[in-house]
């Protein structure tokens, strides 16, 4: 079953998401509640909570 992915709209992250797990903020989608704060999720060190692994 295909499942769209979306980026990260936080500026500078890198992550995608599914879009069933993505937070939506404002109109826009972002890969945690922290990018969606405004803090980003730490995705380029690696430890994304949502990000898939591929
Ligand atoms: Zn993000
Ligand atoms: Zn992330």
């Amino acid at each position: 079953m295909d499942v769209d992915l979306i980026r990260c709209e936080y500026q500078g992250c890198q992550c995608t998401v599914q879009v069933p797990k993505a937070v939506i903020r404002q109109g826009k989608a972002f890969c945690s509640e922290a990018c969606a704060d405004g803090h980003g999720c730490g995705c380029h060190r690696g430890w994304c909570p949502s990000a898939m692994l591929i």
